[in-house]
């Protein structure tokens, strides 16, 4: 054996100190998950050592039989799952899952509409500083000032003033349902494509709680590891029309030789998502969602929207305390043991770096196996840190009562 024998301590004590993180703490970023024991197997298994660049039985190198059955498992169980045509499962990332879609059917200069950035939109989708907004003509929809859901009737008014080649639906931080058919009669009557980014939402897609865009978009892209609960990684479903444009977009469009054990542990969670107690899950999320949205405005908070029908809601800070910033909120939370993200409100006068408002999201705690009663719990225990949130002892006493409820649902052995 060449292999170092010694163990490497240094670095796997720093993955036993983000298990017991993980464990202890109450993880609240909308954006993430715990996966099962059976995708981080997938994620750590041998399929890391295999190039296979190209695609099933048309790869650049030898040696992927096996490889290809796994890549046409995940490709099969995803197009089973969401009803789709084509499934291309190599995107590294949601990123790249968007860059691939717009590389295969935009050219530089084109017009694109997507939601704005600081009214829940993805940086992908037109930031000055992402190479999205470098590369493409891209301009922003908003929500309503007055029920602050997405404005269908300025959606409209910017696709007839500025005809786009492609629309963008789906958001990051958007706590309400995204209806995919009025936006597919906007594209329809200007004749643009239609990309839905499902990122956050294709668990509760999936799980049968949310509209599944499918039948209406182009093409839809999603990460693996959001509601979905699959390893870290981006997946594209299209028309068949467009499978060769896109699949030659990611790869060699894109990027080079895909990570097979990602893609094989996106398999799995595509078997799991489509198991019945999936769909329990999903709702179970919402439910919680909405449970911790109402405790939180009975303590006083403004929920965004006046509340949620997702995974996520947006707290706005400035009833509860007009000086009290999302970045301070978030700091004061992070010591207690609870993690989740400032994040930017719609018309939020703070810079992105402050913000005056909080995204809180329920997946990972709701894997846990934690429900309403311990979503009203959380409610108290963020509002008791944000009453005080200088207040060490205050900080340590809750930093207690949070270890104790996680550990009544413990995630990992
Ligand atoms: C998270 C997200 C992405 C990007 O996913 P990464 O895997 O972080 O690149 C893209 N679009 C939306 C709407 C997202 O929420």
């Amino acid at each position: 054996m060449a292999w170092p024998t010694d163990r490497d301590d240094e670095l796997f004590a720093l993955i036993d100190n983000e298990i017991d993180r993980q464990n202890t703490g109450l993880q609240l970023i909308a954006s993430e998950n715990f996966t099962s024991p059976a995708v981080l197997e997938a994620t750590g298994s041998v399929l890391t050592n295999k190039y296979s660049e190209g695609y099933p039985h048309k790869r650049y190198y030898g040696g992927n039989q096996v490889v290809d059955e796994v890549e046409d498992l995940a490709r099969r169980r995803v197009c089973e799952l969401f009803g789709a045509d084509h499934a291309n499962v190599q995107p590294h990332s949601g990123a790249n899952a968007n860059l691939g879609v717009y590389l295969a059917l935009l050219e530089a200069g084109d017009t694109v509409l997507g939601m704005s950035l600081d009214h829940g939109g993805h940086l992908t989708h037109g930031s000055p500083v992402n190479i999205s907004g470098r590369i493409y003509d891209f301009h922003g929809y908003r929500v309503t000032p007055s029920d602050e859901r997405i404005d269908m009737d300025q959606l409209r008014d910017l696709a007839l003033e500025h005809r786009p080649k492609m629309i963008v639906a789906g958001a990051t931080a958007y706590p309400r349902i995204i209806d995919p058919e009025p936006i597919r009669q906007i594209c329809d009557e200007v004749g643009a494509l239609f990309l839905f980014d499902a990122a956050h939402i294709a668990g509760l897609i999936a799980g049968g709680v949310h509209p599944n865009p499918v039948p209406y978009a182009d093409v839809v892209t999603f990460t693996t590891h959001k509601t979905l609960r699959g390893p870290r990684g981006g997946t594209i479903l299209c028309r068949s029309d467009y499978a060769a444009a896109i699949d030659k977009a990611i790869f060699p469009g894109l990027q080079g030789g895909p990570l097979e054990h990602v893609i094989a542990a996106k398999a799995v969670a595509f078997r799991e998502a489509s198991d019945p107690s999936f769909r329990d899950y999903a709702a179970q999320i919402v439910r919680n969602s909405q449970a911790l949205a109402a405790a939180l405005a009975g303590e006083g908070f403004r929920l965004v929207s006046g509340g949620t029908d997702n995974h996520l809601m947006l707290v706005d800070l400035r009833p509860f305390d007009a000086d009290l910033t999302g970045k301070d909120a978030q700091i004061a939370l992070d010591a207690a043991g609870i993690t989740l993200n400032k994040n930017t409100v719609p018309d939020d006068p703070r810079s992105p770096f402050v913000t005056s408002g909080l995204r809180i999201g329920t997946p990972s705690v709701t894997t846990q196996g934690m429900g309403e009663p311990e979503m009203v719990e959380i409610a108290g225990l963020i509002a008791r840190v944000l009453r005080a949130p200088s207040d060490e002892s205050e900080l340590a006493v809750v930093r207690d009562e949070v270890r104790t409820l996680c550990s009544k649902f413990p995630v990992y052995g």
